[in-house]
């Protein structure tokens, strides 16, 4: 069955969300690295990107956040890209682990296998596999184009975050290690490392990110610009690891609660994607103890909810999107 939904629903949708979710109480910045701790924990933002361009915000869309783990998944896209999505399968894996993104246990127990680009081991192991291979430079060129590219606008390192990680990352250096230990790891071990802390310390906004899920969304191409951005057909792939271990140890509970495939990251950020529907992206910094950021799951929560959008449900939904230039033809 497939039920319609007007843009003015969606709309709707995002406001109350945005109403319903902006006292809520609970969690707390992310404290190991020392640059999220101090960011004000009541910036609180919702963008949904519809697959004809539209974007519908509501709150502190504009503000450039620490993209973190949801970095994960544009790497996975661009290997994928670069590689075929077979290749990405069999160096890396799209297994989840059910163990927190950080963790060492989770790579001793399968230490033939990353198990996923979308925790911090498979992530580091997916840097070291972008081309070209030995060129820090054109490597994390790629990386940074793509990124823009997926989101439809300029993007900037915030220098300070990609410092603090830098300082801190004691528990990834150990993961790339054990890594190349296992012959997990497809360049220079520190340079891939390196990478990572600056893939994770980009700057991003919930627009920027719902746009990236629109993108995901529409099978490569990005709404906003109209580029394809990737080879049709890698959709599924990516959405499957996205579903798979978007909330790591606590994926489960996420879909069973929210029938949504969704990457977060530390830095407050959530990510959606509904294939042929939407990107959906919220950010605010209080994080609960898995490091998923509170407010953004409640927001995405309702707005699924409201709009009947559950991926596993009977229903399909398809949101009438208006074709923008035959209405501003029309009202010229
Ligand atoms: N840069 C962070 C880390 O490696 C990203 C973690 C996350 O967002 N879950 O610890």
């Amino acid at each position: 069955m497939i039920h319609r939904i007007s843009k003015q629903q969606v709309k709707e949708a995002v406001q109350e969300a945005y109403d319903k979710v902006k006292g809520m109480t609970g969690g707390a910045n992310a404290n190991y690295i020392p640059y999220l701790a101090n960011i004000d924990p009541n910036l609180f933002g919702i963008s949904v990107a519809l697959p004809d361009g539209e974007v519908i915000e509501a709150g502190d869309t504009e503000y450039a956040f620490g993209i973190e783990s949801v970095s994960k998944v544009p790497t996975a896209l661009l290997v994928m890209k670069q590689y075929g999505a077979n290749e990405l399968l069999s160096k890396i894996g799209a297994d989840a682990t059910g163990l927190p993104f950080n963790s060492i246990f989770a790579i001793l127990l399968e230490n033939d296998h990353p198990s996923t680009p979308l925790v911090n081991a498979g992530a580091i192991a997916a840097d070291s596999m972008v081309k070209p291979i030995g060129n820090s430079f054109g490597k994390w060129k790629a990386i940074t184009s793509f990124l823009e590219e997926l989101c439809g606008s300029p993007l900037n390192l915030i220098n300070e975050l990609y410092k603090s990680e830098s300082e801190t990352n004691f528990n990834n250096r150990s993961i790339a290690w054990l890594l190349k230990n296992y012959g997990r790891i497809y360049d220079d071990v520190e340079m891939s490392l390196d990478l990572y802390t600056r893939q994770c310390s980009m700057g991003v906004t919930a627009k920027q990110l719902s746009i990236a899920g629109a993108t995901i969304a529409c099978d490569g191409r990005n709404p906003v610009t109209g580029k394809q951005v990737f080879p049709a057909g890698l959709t599924p792939q990516i959405v499957s690891l996205i579903a798979t271990v978007g909330f790591y140890e606590h994926t489960g509970d996420w879909l069973f609660t929210s029938g949504i495939p969704a990457k977060t990251g530390v830095g407050g950020g959530i990510v959606g994607v509904l294939p042929g529907v939407m990107g959906i992206a919220a950010f605010a910094p209080p994080l609960d103890d898995a490091g998923n950021s509170v407010k953004a799951q409640a927001a995405i929560k309702y707005i699924v909810n409201k709009l009947g959008l559950n991926i596993f449900s009977d229903k399909h939904a398809t949101i009438e999107t208006v074709d923008r230039k035959q209405t501003e033809q029309a009202m010229a």
